[in-house]
């Protein structure tokens, strides 16, 4: 506020000694209007021959800057679009080939979806992209650590704008209103709702001293459109994550469990599960974590291979093998940070 006023005085007593040009004033609005951080906008699923264009323009009228994660089929389909999204100075991502499940795939499927959009971009853009979102923002190891083959990093989401599932424009702005500094929105290049939400979304954000950023290929969170460290939160230390169980397989004598743990609105830079037993039952395999069992061999802590980095909102899984011992019923998990 303070600054605010002493602004509009500078302005006036500059403008009054006839020194003020209009260059100067929209660079300290600028500087001003962004100290309370960046935060990303990004849009999905293009681009699209009957919203795209609207879309650039709408994001051009605002002032704003966003990313795309696009389908690899789609810019195959529409390579002029994808052009016209780098030369408006927007981020260009994957988001896979054909918007496929893929925790349901091969790790093979799942290289030629990553790896074909990349190639897809980079033939029609000359970019290559850094970042990648998978459809759904469903993710496991193997998808992982096909990203991080790629030189990809994930990014999910901190707000849903739930433009996908038919929010109006007046309920994809009020998403808009919850971002914090370094947050990101999912929103889609698809709808005429999410393009009319746009003007009243950067006003919003600029209103809360917030500015349209590009998301940091190192952290996953939004940064100044330079890529340079200026104002955003640092995540709070620790962050937070659940722990969710699923049966995936059954034989006679044991059965297969999986264990997703998801970030919390934080990134998290490690994590720690615990997977509690009962009756007989005793784990014989896992996989994606690392063990550590306590002297009962019911309660078993699994911690991360290698770092446990998980950006807000995504997910990893572990899985292990219980022989049952006539005991079927499901362990106990829970996650905890670090
Ligand atoms: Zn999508």
């Amino acid at each position: 506020m303070f600054r605010q006023r002493f602004a509009v005085l500078a302005a006036a007593v500059l403008a009054g000694a006839g020194l003020l040009t209009a260059a100067a004033t929209s660079e300290a609005d600028a500087a001003a209007a962004c100290e309370g951080g960046y935060v990303a906008l990004t849009y999905d699923d293009g681009p699209n021959p009957s919203t795209t264009q609207s879309l650039l323009t709408a994001l051009r009228n605002a002032g704003a800057r966003a990313t795309f994660f696009n389908t690899g089929q789609r810019v195959q389909q529409n390579p002029g679009l994808a052009q016209a999204q780098v030369a408006a100075g927007h981020w260009i991502a994957n988001h896979s080939w054909s918007h496929p499940h893929l925790t349901q795939l091969s790790a093979a499927q799942i290289t030629q979806e990553l790896s074909q959009t990349q190639s897809a971009i980079q033939q029609a853009t000359g970019v290559t992209p850094r970042l990648f979102r998978p459809p759904y923002g469903e993710t496991n190891g193997t998808v992982q650590s096909v990203e991080a083959q790629l030189g990809l990093r994930e990014v999910i989401w901190s707000v849903d704008s739930q433009d996908w599932n038919g929010a109006s424009t007046a309920q994809i702005v009020n998403a808009a209103n919850s971002l914090q500094a370094g947050g990101v929105i999912l929103m889609h290049d698809a709808y005429q709702t999410t393009i009319s939400a746009v003007p009243q979304i950067v006003s919003n954000l600029a209103g809360r001293g917030l500015c349209p950023g590009m998301i940091s290929p190192t952290t996953g969170r939004a940064v100044a459109p330079d890529g340079s460290g200026t104002p955003t939160t640092p995540p709070p230390a620790g962050g937070s994550c659940t722990a969710t169980y699923a049966e995936t397989q059954r034989w006679g004598d044991r059965f297969n469990g999986q264990v997703t743990i998801r970030a919390g609105s934080a990134a998290i830079t490690s994590w720690t599960s615990t997977v509690t037993l009962t009756g007989g039952q005793r784990v014989s395999t896992t996989w994606n974590g690392t063990p550590a069992w306590d002297s009962t061999g019911l309660i078993m802590t699994m911690r991360p291979n290698g770092n446990g980095n998980l950006s807000p909102g995504a997910s990893t899984t572990f899985g292990f093998t219980v022989m049952a011992n006539g005991t079927w019923s499901a362990p106990a998990v829970a996650c905890r940070t670090p």
